[in-house]
Parts: C-alpha cells; sequence; structure tokens
C-alpha cells in the first residue's frame, strides 16, 4: 500500500472498532483514512473519493456489509476488500465462501477485534493481490465499461470463435463450442473474461451480445452449407438471458432463418449470472428443450445448484469444468470431482464433455473412465472457422496459424 493519495475506508457501525482501526492504520502511515458507518455513507464516499481498500463489518443495523459488496460488485469495484465480522468461526466460513461469489478483490473475512498484526498482513496481502491483478495478462487491460462495450460491439468488434469438441471414442469431430471473442477499433483481441461480466449486470446488453454472437456464428457456418449439417454448435447461455422475454422464440426462428436445426444447437448453461427466479429460468429451459435444441450444464462441479437442475430439467450433457479437467493427473481432488462427474452423466444417461484437455495423459485419463467427448488445447484452441479444415472430419489446420 505504498500509494498514498489513494484512501482506505472503514465501514462498521461500532465507533470504537472504526477509532481502533483509524489509528492502526494511521501507525502504518495511512493518511486518507475515511469512515462509515453504516452501508449507506459506505457507497456515497466510495462514489465521491477514490478508495483502494475498504474494511467493512458484515452486521450492521443500516444496510449491512452484504449491501455494500453488492454495491460494489455493481461498480466493478477493483480495489482490495477485508470482511470483518463479531459471528462465531462457521459464519465466518460460510460468508468466505458466499463473498467468493462476487467476483471482487475479497482478502479475507475475519473476526473482530482486528489486532494490529492482523491489519498489518491484511494490507500487505491486498498490496500483493491488487499487484497481481495488475499484471496478469488480462486484467492488466483497463477494465471495460459498458458503454465502452457497446461502442466496440456497434462498430461490429464482436466475432465467433470456434473450438472444436472431439467424440473420444471414435477421435472424429463432433462439434464446436463458440465462445465469444471482442476486437477493438486497433484490431487488437480481448477475451472474454474482460467484457462478459460487464455485459452480465444488465438483462438487455447480455441478451443482445449473446444474440449477436449466435448470429455471427450462424453467418460463419452458412457458408459451408450441408457440409456442416452433421456437426453441433455449442453456445454459452447465461441464466440471465433465459429472464428476458422470448429468448427461445427468438432463437428457433433465427435457427430456422439460417437452415439449422435446433437438434445441432446446444445451450450451454452457465451459472455465473445471478439469478432470482428459478422458476422463469426452468420454464425456458424446458421451452427451449420443447423446440428440440439440446441442453447442457457447463462448468459442472462449480455451482451449487448443478446436481439439483440436473433432476429437474431434462439435461442433455454435462461439461466437467476445466479446473478439475486441467490438474486431475496431479491432484487427488480434482480426479475425485472429473472421475464422480463421469459416473454421473453415465448413470443418469446423459453425455460428459471434459473441457480443458492438455495433454495426451488426461485425454487417456478421462476417456479410461468412459468420457464420450474431448475439448481442449491438445487439439485446439479456439479460432475462426475458417482456420479449421474441418471436413476431413478430424482437426486439421487449415491455411491460417
Ligand atoms: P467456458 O464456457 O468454460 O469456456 C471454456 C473456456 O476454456 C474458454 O475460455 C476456452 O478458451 C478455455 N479452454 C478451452 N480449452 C482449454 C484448455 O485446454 N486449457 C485452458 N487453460 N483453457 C481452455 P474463453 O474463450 O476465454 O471463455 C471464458 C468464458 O467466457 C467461457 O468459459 C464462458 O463462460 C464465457 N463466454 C465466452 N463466450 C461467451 C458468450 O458468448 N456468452 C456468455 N454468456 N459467456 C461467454
Ligand atoms: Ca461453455
Ligand atoms: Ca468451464
Amino acid at each position: 500500500m505504498s500509494d498514498l493519495q489513494q484512501g482506505i475506508l472503514v465501514v462498521d457501525d461500532q465507533k470504537v472498532v472504526r477509532h481502533t482501526l483509524f489509528l492502526c492504520l494511521q501507525n502504518l502511515g495511512f493518511t486518507n483514512v475515511y469512515q462509515a458507518e453504516n452501508g449507506r455513507e459506505a457507497k456515497k464516499l466510495l462514489n465521491t473519493h477514490s478508495i483502494q481498500c475498504v474494511f467493512c463489518d458484515l452486521n450492521m443495523p443500516i444496510e449491512d456489509g452484504f449491501e455494500v459488496l453488492k454495491f460494489l460488485d455493481a461498480q466493478a469495484y477493483q480495489g482490495a476488500i477485508v470482511l470483518m465480522s463479531g459471528e462465531e468461526e462457521e459464519v465466518l466460513a460460510s460468508t468466505a465462501n458466499l463473498a467468493r461469489l462476487y467476483q471482487l478483490n475479497i482478502i479475507e473475512c475475519v473476526a473482530k477485534p482486528l489486532s494490529f498484526a492482523t491489519v498489518k498482513r491484511l494490507l500487505t496481502a491486498s498490496e500483493r493481490v491488487l499487484d497481481m491483478e495488475a499484471h496478469h495478462a488480462p486484467h492488466a487491460l483497463p477494465p471495460l465499461t459498458a458503454k465502452l462495450l457497446k461502442g466496440y460491439i456497434d462498430k461490429g468488434g464482436l466475432r465467433a470463435f470456434f473450438q472444436p469438441q472431439i467424440s473420444l471414442s471414435s477421435g472424429r469431430l463432433k462439434g464446436f463450442e463458440v465462445l465469444a471473442r471482442l476486437f477493438k477499433p486497433d484490431e487488437s483481441m480481448v477475451f472474454p473474461d474482460l467484457f462478459i461480466p460487464t455485459a452480465e449486470k444488465h438483462i438487455e446488453s447480455i441478451t443482445d451480445l449473446t444474440k449477436r454472437v449466435i448470429e455471427c456464428a450462424y453467418q460463419d457456418i452458412n457458408q459451408y452449407g450441408q457440409d456442416i449439417a452433421t456437426l453441433s454448435f455449442a453456445f454459452n447461455i447465461s441464466a440471465k438471458v433465459l429472464e428476458a422475454p422470448n429468448f427461445p422464440q427468438w432463437l428457433q426462428a433465427t435457427t430456422a432463418k439460417y437452415q439449422l436445426r435446433p437438434e445441432q444447437i446446444i445451450c450451454e448453461l452457465t451459472e455465473t449470472a445471478f439469478t432470482t427466479d428459478q422458476a422463469t429460468i426452468d420454464t425456458q429451459m424446458l421451452r427451449l428443450k420443447m423446440m428440440k435444441f439440446k441442453l447442457s450444464i457447463d462448468d459442472f462441479g462449480t455451482g451449487y445448484s448443478s446436481i439439483a437442475q440436473l433432476h429437474s430439467i431434462p439435461f442433455d450433457e454435462l461439461k466437467v469444468d476445466k479446473r478439475f479437467v486441467l490438474d486431475c493427473l496431479s491432484n487427488t481432488k480434482s480426479a475425485a470431482v472429473v472421475e464422480q462427474s463421469i459416473q454421473l452423466a453415465k448413470a443418469i444417461g446423459v453425455n460428459v464433455v471434459a473441457e480443458g484437455i492438455e495433454t495426451q495423459a488426461v485425454c487417456d485419463f478421462v476417456k479410461a473412465l468412459g468420457c464420450d467427448i474431448g475439448q481442449g488445447y491438445l487439439y485446439a484452441k479456439p479460432e475462426p472457422l475458417n482456420v479449421f479444415d474441418w471436413r476431413t472430419a478430424s482437426i486439421q489446420r487449415g491455411n491460417r496459424e
């Protein structure tokens, strides 16, 4: 925390806690320390001051710490956050887990009161995290605001990239997952991690983005006519898109317009968007299913609701998240998740895709467990469709490298 220009905000309804922390921070050399006694005051200060770190109490009578987190998440806050609570160990642990669902730099969830040594340790940790953020490749770019994103999209910057999915039993190409890419006017490419979270803040923008990615992909696919009739195409559909009215009807009409069959189209349901309206989501998924689109659970194993959803909605496929596949040969817990997910899929009769296959050894491992489909850098990275010579039905690199 060497930049003394930026401030630190302490949010707590107990004056004594605020004051103690204030003194600690002053002793550590921080001069710009702001104080708020509830979430409402904290939001005002965050709107008007440049704050690099927030110490926030969770339990406050007026607008509690969760309200502050929601606010910071909506602002795509880039600074560090330390949560404080007087609750017992178990509640702290669950709160820390919940906090991870936000795309924020939450350093830790700590018990009150905080000692001088703890504050010092937390500040060092936050400095390290913010430093890593600043140097981590995708985040080194400025965060994309909704306005900037819309500007790039309106200029035609959104494109569809395709990543092959391989049938592990035959080694043949089964289809592609379509992944969004954004190109700035200078043709530099932005990865989805940097713009999907921005788009997902509003139903209209994520819906518009999703529709554009699909149309873009359909136009690319359309150039190959009947040659492509047996392949499948998977799209990422966040829960928010399903909350938008008429999405299934739009997809049905658009798929027909490009003379593709709904059976070829896989809707990968991602769990990144928070949703409050499960009934609407389930209804829309059933609509898609009745229209003969295929449904897939993306990032299986990472969300709370995957197993419950698998039970209540007739899914066709589950995708084991790459975080488990990537290190399944060196991490016994990852291996167990991969194995159990494949077994579960087999037991309930749905296809299973392992994504993030980077080596032949991992391919052999998941294949031996009975996994049907593989996707990963071992076969190919996501690329524009014309890069692949997919007509050979096995993946070969085409004319561009
Ligand atoms: P995802 O749906 O889990 O997609 C798989 C991601 O894993 C892709 O990252 C892909 O490039 C990467 N990947 C594939 N194979 C490997 C591998 O062998 N090793 C490693 N390390 N990575 C591999 P990408 O394209 O950066 O996309 C990131 C995420 O952005 C996607 O994760 C998806 O959740 C989201 N996304 C992408 N396009 C869209 C879109 O059109 N709509 C929505 N809502 N989300 C999208
Ligand atoms: Ca996906
Ligand atoms: Ca994934």
